[in-house]
C-alpha cells in the first residue's frame, strides 16, 4: 500500500524521491545532498511547498502556465472527456471531436494561412515533426537534395536527438553525439553578448546575413528550412534588435527556404500576441507549438503548417505519428484553456497593461551594480548580470555568481527566476497582477542585493 503524500514529513520524502527519482536537467548528487524543494500546490501565480512556504512563481512552471495555476475549469473539462472519450487514436482513418475541435481552433488564431495542425504531445516531438516534415515535404516538391536546416547556436528547441539537434546548446550536444547530420547553426542575435561595437541594428542585421552566408556556402538548393524562436527563450531570453527579423524575412523568401517558427515559449499570449511571429512581423511556414497551448495543465504540442505545405503532402502517406497525437483529454483541456485566454481578455490584457508595466519596473533593475542590460519583450524579461558594466565582462562559468544567485538568493526570497549563462530570466504566469510584478521586482532586487 502506497501511503506517500503531501502530509509526509519533508525530510521523508526528499528521501524518496533521491532514493527513485531521476530529474530532468539535473546533477543527482548535489540536489540529495542539498535536498529538492517539494511542491506541493498552486494557486494563480503562487506555489506552495511542503514547508508551508508560498513562492512567487517568475516562471510559470517552465514558461507554460500561461493561464496560471488552480483553474477548475480546466480540471472539470479533463474529467469531462476522460467520461465521454478518454482515449482514441487519429491514425488510420478515424478522428474525434477535440482533435477536430482544437485544430479548428488553432487554425483561427494562428497567422495568415497556417491552417492544419499536426498534433504531439510536447514540443521537443514537434520539432522532430517538423524535421522529418521538411525533408518529406521537398521530396515531394522534387527537391529531395534540400535536406539542410538552419538553426541557431544557443536555441533551444527540445530535448529528443531531432530537437536537441536542431537545438544549439553546446552542452547537450556534448553528450550523446549530437547534433545528427543535416543541421547547420549560425549565431544569436545576442547583441548585449556578442555586439561588440556595433549599434543593436546594424549588429541585428549582421546577425541576420549569416543565414545568407549560411545558404550561399551550403547551397541554395541543399538548404530545406530555418528554424528559430521569436525570442530565443531558455538561451536565456535573447530578445533580437528590430533589424533582426524583416532582415531574416528577405533571405528566406529570397532564397525560397522555409521558415519555421519555434513558439513554444513565444506562443498563446506571452510577448502580448496569440503569437510571437505576430510581435515582430513574420510569416512563417510552420510553427511549433507546446506549453502555453494548455497552460501546461495537459502535455500537448504540435505543428501548424501552411496549405501549400499540407497540399504538398496530402498525396502519400507522412510515416510519422504519436500514440498520443490528438490526445482526446489533452485536446480538450488545450481547447478550455485557449477560450479562458481569450475570453477573459487575457492576451490582450498583457499587450496593454502587464506588459508595459513590467517593462518600466524591469528597467529599474538596471542601475544595480550587478545588471548590464535588463530588458523585456510581453511577459518574458532577462537580466545580463556582470561584474563590470563599463567592459560587458563575464562572470566564471556556471556554477558561478548568476547560479547562485538564482538557485541560493532567489530561493531564500521566495521566488523563482532561472539562470541561463550569464542571464536570469523570467517568464511569470500571464495572469500576475500589477501588485505581483512589483513583488517579483523587489524580490529579485533582494536576490542581486545578497551577492554584494
Ligand atoms: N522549443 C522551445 C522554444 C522550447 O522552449 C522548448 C522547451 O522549453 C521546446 C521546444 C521543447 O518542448 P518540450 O519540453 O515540451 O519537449
Amino acid at each position: 500500500m502506497n501511503e506517500i503524500s503531501n502530509h509526509m514529513p519533508t525530510s521523508e520524502l526528499q528521501r524518496l524521491d533521491a532514493a527513485h527519482h531521476l530529474h530532468p536537467f539535473t546533477a543527482h548528487g548535489p540536489l540529495s545532498e542539498k535536498g529538492v524543494r517539494v511542491i506541493t500546490g498552486a494557486e494563480g501565480t503562487w506555489l506552495r511547498d511542503s514547508e508551508g512556504r508560498r513562492i512567487l512563481d517568475g516562471m510559470a512552471g517552465l514558461w507554460c502556465v500561461n493561464i496560471g495555476y488552480g483553474r477548475a475549469e480546466l480540471a472539470e473539462a479533463a474529467y469531462r472527456q476522460m467520461k465521454e472519450l478518454p482515449y482514441y487514436n487519429t491514425f488510420f482513418q478515424t478522428t474525434h471531436v477535440p482533435a477536430i475541435a482544437l485544430a479548428t481552433r488553432i487554425a483561427e488564431l494562428a497567422p495568415g494561412d497556417l491552417n492544419h495542425v499536426f498534433f504531439a504531445s510536447s514540443g521537443s516531438e514537434a520539432n522532430d515533426t517538423n524535421l522529418r516534415l521538411v525533408r518529406h515535404y521537398w521530396a515531394r516538391k522534387g527537391q529531395p537534395e534540400r535536406q539542410v536546416i538552419i538553426a541557431r547556436k544557443n536555441a533551444y528547441h527540445g530535448s529528443s536527438m531531432g530537437s536537441a539537434s536542431l537545438g544549439g546548446m553546446a552542452a547537450m550536444h556534448a553528450q550523446g553525439g549530437l547534433p545528427i547530420p543535416g543541421i547547420h547553426h549560425i549565431d544569436q542575435p545576442d547583441w548585449w553578448g556578442e555586439g561588440g561595437e556595433m549599434t543593436p541594428e546594424e549588429f541585428g542585421r549582421a546577425r541576420a546575413r549569416q543565414l545568407e552566408e549560411a545558404i550561399r556556402e551550403i547551397g541554395p538548393d541543399k538548404v530545406g528550412a530555418f528554424i528559430a524562436e521569436p525570442v530565443q527563450g531558455a538561451g536565456g531570453v535573447i530578445i533580437p534588435p528590430e533589424s533582426y527579423w524583416p532582415e531574416i524575412m528577405r533571405i528566406v523568401q529570397e532564397y525560397g527556404i522555409l521558415l519555421i517558427a519555434d513558439e513554444v515559449i513565444c506562443g498563446f499570449g506571452r510577448t502580448g500576441e496569440w503569437f510571437g511571429a505576430q510581435s515582430y512581423g513574420i510569416t512563417p511556414d510552420i510553427m511549433t507549438i507546446a506549453k502555453g497551448l494548455s497552460s501546461g495543465y495537459q502535455p500537448i504540442g504540435g505543428s501548424i503548417v501552411s496549405d501549400e505545405i499540407a497540399a504538398t503532402i496530402a498525396g502519400d502517406e507522412f510515416f510519422h505519428g504519436y500514440t498520443y497525437s490528438g490526445h482526446p483529454v489533452a485536446c480538450a483541456v488545450a481547447l478550455e484553456n485557449l477560450r479562458l485566454l481569450d475570453e477573459e481578455g487575457i492576451v490582450t490584457r498583457v499587450r496593454e497593461s502587464t506588459a508595459p508595466y513590467l517593462a518600466e519596473k524591469w528597467a529599474t533593475l538596471a542601475d544595480h551594480p550587478l545588471v548590464g542590460e535588463a530588458a523585456t519583450r510581453g511577459l518574458l524579461g532577462t537580466m545580463a548580470l556582470t561584474p563590470d558594466k563599463a567592459r560587458r565582462a563575464k562572470f566564471a562559468a556556471d556554477p558561478g555568481t548568476v547560479g547562485l544567485i538564482c538557485r541560493e538568493h532567489c530561493f531564500a526570497v521566495d521566488l523563482v527566476m532561472r539562470h541561463v549563462g550569464d542571464r536570469m530570466v523570467i517568464s511569470p504566469p500571464l495572469v500576475i497582477t500589477e501588485a505581483e510584478i512589483d513583488e517579483l521586482v523587489t524580490r529579485a532586487r533582494r536576490a542581486l542585493d545578497a551577492t554584494l
